[in-house]
Formats: C-alpha cells, sequence, structure tokens
C-alpha cells in the first residue's frame, strides 16, 4: 500500500451522510478517524465508517481482470485482452441488434463524476437509451413525488442542521439510529430542546424505542395513514389556510381524498390506534417549527409515489415547506444517492436533472459533448425493466454493470440471475469478485474510494470531496480510466480525453449550467475552503442554497401542488396461502448488498447472517423458537434464515435485511412489483408464509 500525504481529510465510502473522516496511511494500514472539523458528523462515525479501511488491502481484492474462458472459469487477463474483448463484442452485437442492445447499469455510490462520465458513455460512446441505476431501487420514488409536488427533488431542501430546531418531526419508515447513527446527535438535540419525534414502521427499531411515540403501522398502509393525520388536521382547524392559499394549488383535491379517511377507518387500514395518530397529528399541527421526514418504508412499494406524495400534503398543508426548521424532505440511503440522481446515469435523464425528452436540454448537453443532438438516444428502459429485458430478442443482450451488485440488491433475484446468465456479455467492474462479478463474462478491477478523488453530494444537497489518500494497488484502475480505455477501444477516444476526475468535474459544472441541479459555481477549492456547497450554485460568487423553496416553487405556477391520493393495497398482499407481510431492511453492521461490510472480519462477526424477525405470537402459532431455522415462502422463491423472535415487531410482519446473496439472498422472495410512475419496486411488503424449516422438523 502506497501512501500519498501522512493524513487527509475525507469522507466515508458508505452512507448517504458522508462522514467526514481523517485517513492517516502506515505500514500496517490506514488510521481512521472522524473529522471533528466537518460539521455533519462532528467527528462522529459509525462502526461501518470506522472499519471501512479493511476493504482497502484486503486479500480478496481484485488486481488483475478475468475473463471467463472456454472451460467456463473465470482466468486472468492483461487489460487490453479484456478492453478488446469487450469493444469487440459490444460492436458485433450491436451490429447484429441495434445500439440498444447494450444496456449499462451504474450505482448510487459512485461520485459525481463517475455518474457523469457513465451517462455520456452510454450515449457517446455507446449510443444506447439502456442506462439505469440501482437508485432506481431506493430514491426514485421519493424524486418523482418531490419533482412533482415541489418542481425539485433534493432529498433534504434545508441543512441537517434545522432538525434540531424543529418542534415536531414525523419521521416516516427509517431506522437512522442503526442505519447512519452519527444523525442521531441531531434528534437527541431535537428532544433537549423540547421537540416531539413521532416514528412510523412497523417494528419497534431502535429508532422508534426513542422517539416520544412509535406509530407501528401495518407494511402497505402508509397512504392511509398519511390521509388520516390530514384528515385530523382539517378537523382540529390545524392547517395553515393563508400558505395554503398563498403557496400552493389543488389543496381541493387533497381534502377531498383525506374526507374519506376518518379515524375509524384509519385505525383498521392502519393498526395504529386513533388515539396515537390523533396525538400526533394534533403535535405537528400546534408545533411551530413542523417537520416531515420520508424514507425508504413508504417509498420502496408499488404505491411509493402516492405514499410520499401523501407525506408532502401533509407538509403542505401545515404550512411548513420554505419555512426555517421545518418542511419535508428524504433521508437518501446511499453515499452518493443525491448525486447518483442528478446527473444522467437515469434512463430518462441528461445532466444537471435535465430531461432526455427535453429538445433545449439535449441542444445544451450536445454542445458540451460534441455531437449532434439527433445522436443522443432518447429515454431507456428503467433498472426493472431493463433487467427483464435481458438476453431477449428485443431487449438487452450485453450489460456493463459499474458499481452494483445487482443480484442480490435487485428484486426478485432468482429471476434476475436467469436474466444475468441469459446474456451474451456480462461486464462487470468492481473491487471484490461480488455475486454479480462471479457470473460475469469480463471482470475488471477497480479503484476504491480512499484510492481515487472525486465528489459526493450528500443527502442534505451538499456536494464534498472525497479525496485520495492512497495509491490503488498495481494492476487495478480507476473507473474514470476504465471508461475512457473503454471508450477510446470503441473508437471515442477524443470524446473521452479526461485526464482524471478534475477533468471530469470541469465538464459536468458546464454541463449542468442552467440546469435545475446546477454546480457550474462549485470546485474542488471552494468545496475545500467551505467545508462543501450546497447545489444550485450557478457561479463562483454564488453562496450556493442551503434553504429552497423559501419564497417560490420551480413550478410552471411558482407553487407547490397538493395531489389527492386514496389508499391503494400492495400489489402482493397475504391471503389464507401467504398470510403474513415479508418487509426487509437493513442492520447496523452492513451496507447494502454487502460486498464490502461482509468481508469486514469486525462487522462479519456483528451480523453473520440474516435473521428473520417475528413476533412471539406469531412463532407460537408457528410452533417456531426463537435461534429454529425458518423458512419463508413467497409466490416466487423460497429460503431459509434463524429465527429472531422478537416482541418489537408486528404480529403480522416478518423481516428480514437484506444484505447478503445466494441462499441467504432475501431479495430471491421479494416482488419485483415497482411504482407505475418511478419505476421503483416493492421491496417493503409482499406475501410470506412461514413454516418450520426441514433439518428443525427433523423431516
Ligand atoms: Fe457515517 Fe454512514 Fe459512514 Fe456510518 S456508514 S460512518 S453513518 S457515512
Amino acid at each position: 500500500m502506497q501512501g500519498l500525504a501522512t493524513t487527509v481529510a475525507t469522507h466515508c465510502p458508505y452512507c448517504a451522510l458522508q462522514c467526514g473522516m481523517q485517513l492517516t496511511p502506515g505500514a500496517g494500514g490506514v488510521k481512521i478517524l472522524g473529522n471533528p472539523k466537518f460539521p455533519v458528523n462532528e467527528g462522529g462515525l459509525c462502526v461501518k465508517g470506522w472499519s471501512a479501511a479493511a476493504t482497502l488491502d484486503h486479500p480478496d481484492r481484485l488486481r488483475t481482470p478475468l475473463v471467463r474462458d472456454a472451460t467456463g472459469q473465470l482466468v486472468p487477463a492483461t487489460w487490453d485482452e479484456a478492453l478488446v474483448k469487450i469493444a469487440s463484442q459490444f460492436t458485433a452485437i450491436q451490429q447484429r441488434y441495434g445500439l440498444d442492445a447494450i444496456g449499462v447499469f451504474g450505482g448510487g455510490s459512485l461520485t459525481n463524476e463517475k455518474a457523469y462520465l457513465l451517462g455520456k458513455f452510454a450515449r457517446v460512446a455507446l449510443r444506447t437509451s439502456n442506462i439505469d441505476y440501482n437508485g432506481r431501487f431506493c430514491m426514485s420514488s421519493a424524486a418523482a413525488a418531490a419533482s412533482r409536488a415541489f418542481g425539485l427533488d433534493r432529498g433534504l431542501p434545508f441543512p441537517m442542521s434545522d432538525i434540531p430546531q424543529a418542534s415536531a418531526i414525523l419521521l416516516v419508515g427509517s431506522n437512522v439510529a442503526e442505519t447512519m447513527p452519527p444523525i442521531m446527535r441531531y434528534f437527541e438535540r431535537q428532544q433537549t430542546n423540547g421537540g416531539k419525534l413521532f416514528v412510523v414502521d412497523p417494528r419497534r427499531t431502535p429508532t422508534a424505542q426513542w422517539a416520544t411515540r412509535h406509530l407501528q403501522l401495518r407494511p402497505g398502509s402508509d397512504t392511509a395513514l398519511a390521509n388520516g393525520l390530514l384528515h385530523v388536521l382539517v378537523r382540529d382547524r390545524l392547517i395553515d389556510e393563508k400558505y395554503i392559499s398563498r403557496r400552493t394549488e389543488k389543496f381541493e383535491d387533497a381534502l377531498r381524498v383525506s374526507a374519506a379517511y376518518w379515524p375509524e377507518r384509519v385505525e383498521q387500514i392502519t393498526g395504529v390506534p386513533e388515539a396515537v395518530f390523533t396525538e400526533a397529528a394534533r403535535a405537528l399541527g400546534t408545533a411551530p417549527s413542523a417537520m416531515i421526514l420520508t424514507s425508504r418504508g413508504p417509498e420502496q412499494q408499488a404505491q411509493g409515489v402516492n405514499n410520499t406524495l401523501a407525506y408532502i400534503n401533509l407538509a403542505l398543508a401545515l404550512g411548513s415547506v420554505g419555512k426555517p426548521f421545518s418542511g419535508y424532505g428524504t433521508l437518501t440511503g446511499q453515499g452518493n444517492g443525491q448525486g447518483g440522481r442528478e446527473h444522467g446515469q437515469k434512463a430518462d435523464q441528461l445532466p444537471g436533472y435535465r430531461r432526455v425528452d427535453d429538445p433545449i436540454a439535449r441542444e445544451q448537453v450536445a454542445a458540451i459533448w460534441r455531437v449532434p443532438s439527433s445522436t443522443i438516444p432518447g429515454p431507456g428502459r428503467p433498472a426493472c425493466a431493463l433487467i427483464d429485458s435481458m438476453g431477449t430478442d428485443e431487449g438487452v443482450r450485453a450489460l456493463l454493470v459499474i458499481g452494483s451488485n445487482l443480484l442480490v440488491s435487485a428484486p426478485n433475484a432468482v429471476q434476475v440471475e436467469r436474466r444475468l446468465k441469459a446474456l451474451d456479455l456480462l461486464v462487470v467492474a468492481d473491487f471484490f469478485l461480488s455475486e454479480t462479478a462471479k457470473v460475469a463474462d469480463v471482470v475488471l478491477p477497480s479503484a476504491q474510494w480512499a484510492e481515487e478523488e472525486g465528489t459526493m453530494t450528500n443527502l442534505e444537497g451538499r456536494v464534498v470531496l472525497r479525496r485520495r489518500a492512497i495509491d490503488p494497488p498495481e494492476g487495478v484502475r480507476t473507473d474514470i480510466d476504465i471508461l475512457c480505455a473503454l471508450a477510446a477501444a470503441l473508437g471515442k477516444r477524443r470524446h473521452f480525453a479526461f485526464h482524471g476526475s478534475r477533468d471530469v468535474f470541469d465538464e459536468l459544472r458546464r454541463a449542468t449550467a442552467g440546469a435545475p441541479a446546477d454546480y457550474a459555481g462549485i470546485t474542488y477549492e471552494r468545496i475545500e475552503a467551505e467545508d462543501g456547497v450546497f447545489w444550485p450554485c450557478p457561479s463562483a460568487d454564488h453562496p450556493g442554497t442551503p434553504r429552497l423553496f423559501t419564497d417560490v416553487f420551480p413550478t410552471p405556477s411558482g407553487r407547490a401542488r397538493f395531489h389527492g391520493v386514496p389508499h391503494q393495497p400492495p400489489a402482493d398482499d397475504p391471503d389464507a396461502e401467504f398470510p403474513l407481510h415479508l418487509t426487509t431492511g437493513r442492520v447496523l453492521a452492513h451496507y447494502q448488498s454487502g460486498t464490502q461490510t461482509r468481508r469486514v472480519a469486525e462487522l462479519r462477526k456483528a451480523a453473520p447472517e440474516p435473521l428473520a424477525e417475528m413476533h412471539p405470537a406469531t412463532a407460537k402459532l408457528h410452533k417456531l423458537r426463537n435461534g429454529a431455522r425458518v423458512t419463508l415462502a413467497t409466490r416466487r422463491a423460497s429460503a431459509t434464515f434463524m429465527l429472531n423472535v422478537t416482541p418489537g415487531i408486528r404480529e403480522d410482519t416478518v423481516f428480514v435485511p437484506f444484505h447478503w446473496g445466494d441462499a441467504q439472498s432475501i431479495n430471491r422472495l421479494t416482488s419485483a412489483e415497482v411504482d407505475p410512475t418511478s419505476g421503483m419496486p416493492e421491496f417493503k411488503v409482499c406475501a410470506v408464509r412461514a413454516t418450520a424449516a426441514a433439518e428443525d422438523t427433523g423431516e
């Protein structure tokens, strides 16, 4: 391991909090300390951040390209051999099946530069419309809802320093105490200041235990709960009529729908007692500053956009959006879940949140890319549709995957594996042999977070700088080098003459100038000097924008829009055959598909395998005991897990975390039903049956 400097201030490789950390390379490896000067985490890190250095010199690191040989084995190859094979097969496939026969799949942990370059690579080097990314699985419903209601999607439209000043917060479907523990300092300060926190979750998570009140709703009933809360606010005259008439439109739509959600009906649909949600509504309605925060719970559903819109209705009715210490926000999960959805790796999007079907946007981006706008493809397939099309005559025949382990993170994983194996060519760039890389035809070893430079945009919309602390291992290239080399092999060198991430960022700034997510005024130097810069930042002398929507909404009318959204049951609702709800999520020790964290001994020890959580009454009914093996079956597949019997979960619900692959993958069981607007899959609810595993019954 070659060190570049004594101590380097950078950011954690994992979640969207992007905690500041200091890396000190040395003979025994890289030492990590929290960075007390970075305002978001003030030196705090969670166990994932503390242990992140273990991934850098890990014995599993890929150090050479691998190519599948005639016997079916992945064998070492030179970079030239690998790149020539990819370029020649991509070309042959496009000649036979058309330009759209190549798919590109990115990730929400890629830096802004990589996300931007991947979008350009797909549209300029490959000229395919089929590019999407794993952020489709986590952020697309909140993004679509915020765009509809406010005209712009930025996870938190206010800095996190607003949280302690909020008098009442409704936190929906988020277990931040486990997924991003350093954020809890903000909620602790809020409680110290006398604020109230209401947590909505089917599980009594550590976050819910910590709250003023827990609303333990039935999975898939968010819209009913939000409409019920609005019903109480209207009934008890706790809405902000002045704000509604001055700054919003279509309130009557939400009012009409919410009128049908009287408390008894809401209690019956959601399972939340009337007294509890009435208390929450009154606390929000009387709070000087009220905040609504959603997360994957309501968003990862086939009704994800409607669920989010229903919670946004509440924030608008309270008159809180655009006011200090108030408003609506979504808590982004992946490290660059925010920036990763802004710069063109979504099927319908060009850099800066420009739309790929907008003729003006196409001209603007074409001028930066120095290509005719007519050569930029139109909208492609969103992630699940892209996966479904793989290996079919009309679909994608070859796939390039960067920064994603879709075989673990996509729903209905058995079908995903079938589709991946049906491809003519699968290329995966990763630093470990992930589950997806294992079934690839070509694997390219890429550099990790501490070995390269680039920007990330945290959950507040603050653009931060990830710095290089050490060199990548010999034989390993950065994703930017890989994309430029592949573009050159495809004959597109002149469009990809970048000498590192700063070069790419300079082009990204120009490509986003004047766009909704405008980075034109952000430079690496400013980020360093200012502890990050909030977008939009259109010029070098612009201070950045920590708070959005203070005076006007970027909609055609300048007003925010209410939506009337009735409750609809989940696509795969329980019945006699599959009588329980299955819901999925994360645990403290692991991040996303676990490719990195499952390789860290300390984290593996803390959570060696996925545990299925079940209520004691349900376990008794099924003749199951704590620690037994339980087989969970859905309409798609079955898998066996160790049982964790806990009173903290609803009696009608089973929870399993999703960080594991192969036989331990809960995503083999989840539903690939998607939200019709966002394309986000319904990870958070499907019907399941539980039985004692064969080994436990002696069968
Ligand atoms: Fe911070 Fe998230 Fe990293 Fe934990 S995983 S240290 S909360 S950025």
